[in-house]
């Protein structure tokens, strides 16, 4: 990545205020899935071990610009101090008197964790007046929340405009790991697609057919290119408004674009409703495909073990119903076995290979749903665009 990076500057006892992505889910007052703090952990130590003086900044949940005890930091200050082994001292604030005041008398020791960023109404709108007062509390940004880098925030960009500012190690693992895919693929580079709705990935598709050797297309979008072909989806989630958009990108493809053989069918999208696996050219009247069959598994499988490079966003069904998890689980055994370069983007798809136990498998498990897909769209990110360029 072509930004200046957290280790180009100097930051010896100096407060750095780090922009982290501690978004997580927290249910009773715990946090229950800590990869994305886990994952900001290595900017943090290598702060602290510059003998610098962390203070980190995250929104969590979407609050309304207003204190909301339900989305407070503590519980994630309560678990970073497990992880980390030095104090965390959570404040009650983000921005104000009483927060400089209690950073001047702050022990340095460990890290400071401020309230919820989007407790405030100038978060999300990026008013210039809340990171001027975010500036006032630290010699120099750092952002490391790859997560909220396609927000222009108050957090994420206002304040790179008023310190010297630089990118926070996971940012760069991120950005230069979707670069190589996207830029320089060791080929053949195989693009896997699913996930709900074709419309929120229509542009990922044709970024990716500029790119990829072969598009491999399950999940509910699926049936939104087979009705644009004329076959009947019974009751199969369906973009109406995307038939000829799909058209247009299948023409465009070729035989770049590999459609599932078969599906599983339900009535009902419900644990225990009786399912079964027919060609796609069989789905009849009332029933609906939740996930790609057997023999689409294989024919996927083919590609993929071919493969050099992998990206891979969206799962292949309704992977959060056991019966409609084989293709999901079955494609990513496959990529997990290829040893080919692989790059796993968007919530639900991260969500399907933690649960399956195959994070560790895969090269790279991007932490940020929206902005890896606007990246991999061409878009410039705004957190990423508002830092300064390498010297
Ligand atoms: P990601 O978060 O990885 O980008 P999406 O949000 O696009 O993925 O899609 C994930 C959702 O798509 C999951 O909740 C899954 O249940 C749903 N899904 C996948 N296949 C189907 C299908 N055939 N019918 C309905 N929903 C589906
Ligand atoms: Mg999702």
């Amino acid at each position: 990545m072509n930004k200046r990076s957290v280790r180009d500057l100097d930051v010896r006892d100096k407060r750095v205020l780090v922009r982290v992505d501690f978004n997580v889910p927290i249910k009773d007052g715990k946090v229950t899935d800590d990869t994305r703090i886990k994952r900001a952990l290595p900017t943090i130590r290598y702060l602290l071990s510059e003998g610098a003086h962390p203070v980190l900044i995250s929104h969590l949940g979407r609050p309304k610009g207003e204190r909301d005890p339900k989305y407070a930091m503590d519980p994630v200050a309560e678990h970073l101090e497990g992880l980390l082994g030095a104090p965390v001292l959570k404040l009650d604030a983000a921005v104000g008197p009483e927060v400089e005041d209690e950073l001047e008398n702050w022990n340095g020791e460990g890290v400071v964790l401020l309230e919820n960023s989007r407790f405030y109404t100038g978060e999300t709108k990026n008013d210039p007046e809340l990171a001027r007062h975010l500036a006032n509390l630290a010699d120099v940004y750092v952002n490391d929340a790859f997560g909220a880098a396609h927000r222009a925030h108050a957090t994420t960009v206002g304040i790179a405009e008023c310190l010297p500012a630089a990118a926070g190690l996971l940012l760069v693992e991120e950005i230069d790991y979707l670069d190589s895919v996207l830029k320089t693929p060791e080929r053949p580079f195989v693009a896997i697609l699913g996930g709900a709705k074709v419309s929120d990935k229509l542009g990922v598709i044709e970024s990716l057919l500029g790119v990829a050797d072969s598009l491999l297309i399950g999940g509910a979008m699926c049936f939104t290119f087979f009705k644009a072909k004329g076959l009947e989806v019974g009751n199969s989630l369906v973009e109406d408004d995307y038939l000829e958009e799909a058209k247009r990108l299948m023409d465009e493809a070729g035989d770049k674009l590999l459609l599932p053989a078969d599906v599983v069918i339900s009535e009902k999208m419900e644990a225990g409703a009786e399912s079964r696996v027919v060609e796609v050219d069989g789905i009849p009247e009332g029933w609906m495909g939740l996930d790609v069959g057997p023999a689409t598994v294989e024919s996927f499988r083919e590609r993929i073990s071919a493969a050099k490079t992998i990206f891979w966003n969206g799962p292949m069904g309704v992977f959060e119903i056991d019966a409609f998890a084989k293709g999901t689980e079955g494609v990513a055994r496959a990529v997990a076995e290829s040893g080919a370069t692989s790059v796993v983007g968007g919530g639900d798809s991260v969500a399907a290979v933690t649960k399956l136990g195959l994070e560790d498998e895969m090269s790279f498990i991007s932490t940020g749903g929206g902005a890896s897909l606007e990246y991999v769209e061409g878009k410039e990110l705004p957190g990423v665009a508002a830092l300064p360029d390498k010297q």
